[in-house]
């Protein structure tokens, strides 16, 4: 009887540990399953963009005509790129692992992702991550058991992983968002004094998010922005030890603009009734209030060199040589 019962003892001793086993390792594995694997080890990442490069890079159709027919080719054949750079790998496994769970797709659509990034070690396929603004779901195709991964500073993919020739075009592309964006109303401002005129009304804009008191709709750091080139203010700032912050536009409300600097001069000939491809805006080196003809322009801020211009009906074109400059239209 004693030995009997001395077996029983054990074997519920043994059923025991096997369960505590059990529980542990479906514990590590759940713990495992919810967290991306490690990708600094990975040797090559391809990322598809679902819409096309030009779609993914140049968000508004509008400006594609800053790009000739090459340029275009070029961007087109960025539809699919490959990064083999193991620092930058490393830099973007770093910030993939920030991601904080935040469960299963089980029962939840969402449309795919705009881009794709497979991730590979020597060949073998390690992950493959659908990735949005501020998110990533995991898996070659979205099903049920994909897992989200949340980023408050959204994941950098654009800005870490991009092509180097992506790169400068899409400074190309924000200046001629920038100039576009300084576009007149019906009221035509006083050549002498059309930047102080412009920051003005932009200081007027109002909004109100989500039920909160009416607040200005731009910063003055955000509306001293508009004026720039971000190629030239890239250049001037390594000069002026700017700083930082200041230049990636991600410093405090409250800090207070150091300089109004605007890379852009007015065609004082261009009023609110001239043809639509009247020179309204154009590229010229730093100033404030700049005004005059194309003697003011500058093809220096850009690599490839050339210089963006606003015409009169609101298109931005990207000017590369003289004999360009010299068909545009100065006088209505
Ligand atoms: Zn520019």
């Amino acid at each position: 009887m004693r030995k009997s019962a001395a077996a029983s003892i054990g074997r519920v001793v043994w059923l025991l540990l096997l369960g505590i086993c059990l529980i542990f390792v479906l514990l590590w594995t759940w713990r495992a399953r919810n967290r991306l694997p490690d990708l600094s080890e990975c040797t090559r990442l391809e990322a598809h963009c679902r819409y096309g490069a030009m779609h993914y890079f140049f968000t508004i159709k509008e400006l594609e005509s800053i790009f000739d027919a090459n340029e275009t080719a070029y961007i087109r054949s960025c539809d699919t790129w490959v990064v083999e750079d193991p620092n930058v790998i490393k830099t973007f496994a770093q910030q993939a692992s920030q991601g904080v769970y935040e469960g299963r797709m089980w029962g939840r659509s969402v449309s795919p992702a705009p881009i794709k990034i497979v991730c590979y070690r020597a060949g073998t396929r390690v992950a493959s991550l659908q990735v949005y603004d501020g998110k990533v779901i995991t898996g070659s195709k979205i099903t049920w058991s994909s897992m989200t991964l949340r980023y408050p500073d959204r994941l950098a993919d654009r800005s870490i992983l991009e092509p180097a020739g992506i790169q400068r075009l899409r400074l190309r592309w924000w200046c001629a968002f920038s100039i576009g964006g300084l576009h007149f109303d019906d009221s035509y401002p006083d050549p002498n004094h059309w930047c102080d005129a412009v920051a003005e009304s932009l200081r007027q804009y109002r909004m109100s998010r989500g039920g909160e008191p009416m607040r200005r709709t731009y910063t003055d750091l955000q509306i001293a922005a508009m004026f720039r080139c971000p190629v030239a203010r890239r250049l001037a700032s390594a000069d002026a030890n700017e700083s930082r912050e200041e230049v990636a536009g991600s410093a405090t409300r409250d800090q207070t603009v150091r300089s109004w600097v605007s890379d852009y001069a007015m065609n004082p000939d261009c009023g609110p009734n001239s043809p639509g491809d009247t020179v309204l805006l154009f590229e010229t080196r730093a100033g404030w209030n700049q005004h005059g003809g194309p003697e003011l322009f500058t093809f220096d801020n850009h690599d490839p060199k050339g210089g963006c211009v606003l015409l009169n009906d609101g298109t931005v074109k990207f000017i590369r040589t003289k004999e360009e400059l010299a068909q545009l239209r100065w006088k209505p």
